[in-house]
């Protein structure tokens, strides 16, 4: 523990969040329950907040603090798909991570980014990104120490949540219980029901995403690999596999045959056609679909920008031709859809719990469909990699369903080629942020003890895999929970 997170110490001398000290003491104790970027976050802006009225932390996470799935990476052309000017962990700051990283050229240089050229739109090794997070979290706690605030980490996973009358019980998987004020579930993304199933019958043939430098021995041996999936993680597991098997034949494929976007920018400009007045404004139950007026609000807004540019990509155009058409967009002089995109997620987060209930379903669908391919655009640079694996016929796209079949030495794929054949596969379908590891006794109406920041906050917001949307949660929750302790206290004095 030591090296990253100071002077945490791991689990088993926490018996002092009892009753009474723990939960429902004049001070506030707070879990935290996954701690990766989010809970991260979180913790750096308590930290900016004097932690009032705080006066225990407790996190709970079987990894290391600070570390997560997301950025906890060491291959260093593993890039976030986010840029530096919307991944400050500080929002009402965006220049915080470009400044961060001026000042640390030596940790830059590490990861072979040269800090001269540096801006609010580079794309840096996930593991870069992860440093400065660490770094944060280091300095708050630091400051929680030298405030008296006393942070402990238990090295498990939580397995249940459960209200009690005096506050909330949190069970971990070794089978203790800690009693504190309040949880936050910000437990991320993880390898979703249908990937596991598929391991289980794979032979030893497929693995996760982001367990490939697990298997090196097979993909050593492999000719070709199926990689399942096209957006994030399966281009991340494609340049994996050629980082330890140049020669490997990748195919990717999906249901759609479509890959995310290209940015080559990124930068959040607030727009005056789309903001939250214009769009709560005609949300109503029963008001036009929220899907039209979408609609509307994004063709006026591109319209500004590019006039003859279309919202969503042509029909009928394969993977690789929609990859260079987005690439050759995005480096135009008109790249309409990446100066929209980042002003569009936060309105759409803004505005999620002001829709209606029954509009929400056919919105997400919309979301899902067509603008989480911008959201989770990929940098340019990574485009031009996949472009270069094509061309040297090391990579290839298909169209087909999830359902394989597999023996002792082959996977099998039905595509719209008809059947392919493989040596191994890698699933990539996707993560998922569902927190089914974890039982929750929560009552209707949910208890206002647990909250949920980033992608465990299902249902939450409209498009919540998004660093900058959990960096925002952080920091009203932080709001919430230093004013809330304050008003507990000031009432438990009057
Ligand atoms: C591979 C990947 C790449 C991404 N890249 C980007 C990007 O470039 N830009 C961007 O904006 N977003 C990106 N995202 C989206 C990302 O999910 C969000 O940015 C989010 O903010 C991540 O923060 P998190 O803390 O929710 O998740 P994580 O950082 O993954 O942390 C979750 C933590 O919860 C812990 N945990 C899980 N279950 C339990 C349990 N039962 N009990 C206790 N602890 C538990 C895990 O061990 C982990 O430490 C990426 C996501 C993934 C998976």
């Amino acid at each position: 523990m030591a090296g990253r997170t100071g002077h945490l110490s791991s689990g088993g001398n926490v018996t002092a969040l009892t009753p009474g000290t723990g939960a429902g003491g004049d001070m506030g104790s707070i879990a935290i329950v996954g701690c990766g970027a989010a809970g991260t976050a979180l913790i750096v802006h308590l930290a900016e907040r004097q932690w009032k009225g705080i006066d225990r932390i407790l996190i709970i996470d079987p990894r290391l603090p600070a570390s997560g799935i997301a950025f906890d990476r060491d291959e260093e052309y593993l890039l976030c798909n986010t840029s530096v000017g919307v991944n400050s962990l500080i929002p009402r700051e965006p220049d915080h991570l470009r400044k961060w990283l001026m000042r640390n050229p030596v940790c830059t240089a590490r990861w072979g980014v040269p800090s001269t050229g540096i801006t609010e739109h580079s794309y840096l090794p996930r593991g870069l990104f992860l440093a400065y997070l660490a770094e944060y979290f280091h300095s708050a706690l630091a400051h929680a120490q030298s405030r008296g605030v006393y942070v402990d980490h238990v090295p498990a996973s939580a397995r249940a949540i459960e209200s009690t009358i005096s506050g909330v019980d949190v069970v971990t998987d070794r089978g203790e219980t800690y009693p504190v004020d309040e949880a936050v579930v910000c437990t991320g993304l993880h390898p979703s029901v249908q990937t596991l199933r598929r391991q289980k019958v794979a032979h030893g043939r497929l693995w996760g995403a982001y367990e490939t430098p697990r298997h090196v021995a097979e993909l050593d041996r492999a000719k070709r690999v199926l990689v399942l999936g096209m957006r994030q993680s399966a281009i991340d597991a494609a340049q994996m596999v050629h980082e330890f098997n140049p020669d490997a034949e990748v195919t990717m494929a999906s249901r759609t045959g479509r890959l995310p976007a290209v940015r080559t920018e990124m930068k959040e400009s607030p727009s005056t056609v789309i903001t939250t007045a214009t769009v709560i404004d005609r949300l109503g139950p029963g008001l036009p679909g929220a899907v039209m007026r979408w609609r509307h609000l994004l063709k006026e807004q591109l319209r500004l920008h590019d006039p003859l540019g279309s919202l969503f990509p042509t029909r009928g155009t394969t993977a690789s031709e929609q990859l260079r058409n987005d690439l050759d967009h995005a480096r135009s002089t008109r790249p309409a859809w990446q100066r929209i995109d980042r002003n569009a997620v936060t309105v759409a987060n803004a505005v999620w719990p002001h829709t209606p209930p029954e509009q929400r379903r056919e919105l997400a669908i919309w979301f899902n469909r067509f603008v989480l391919r911008y959201v989770s655009a990929i940098p340019g640079s990574v485009a031009d990699r996949l472009i270069a694996s094509e061309e040297q016929q090391r990579l290839s796209y298909v169209r087909a369903g999830d359902a394989l079949t597999f023996d002792h030495s082959s996977v099998r794929l039905a595509s719209e080629n008809g059947p392919l054949t493989f040596d191994v596969a890698i699933d990539a379908t996707g993560l998922s942020a569902e927190p089914g590891n974890i039982r929750s006794s929560e009552s209707r109406p949910p208890d206002p003890r647990i909250h949920r920041i980033g992608p465990a906050a299902v249902g939450q917001l409209a498009i919540p895999n998004y660093f900058n949307a959990s960096a925002r949660q952080a920091a009203s929750l932080a709001d919430d929970l230093t004013r809330q302790t304050i008003s507990t206290c000031i009432g438990t004095m009057t």
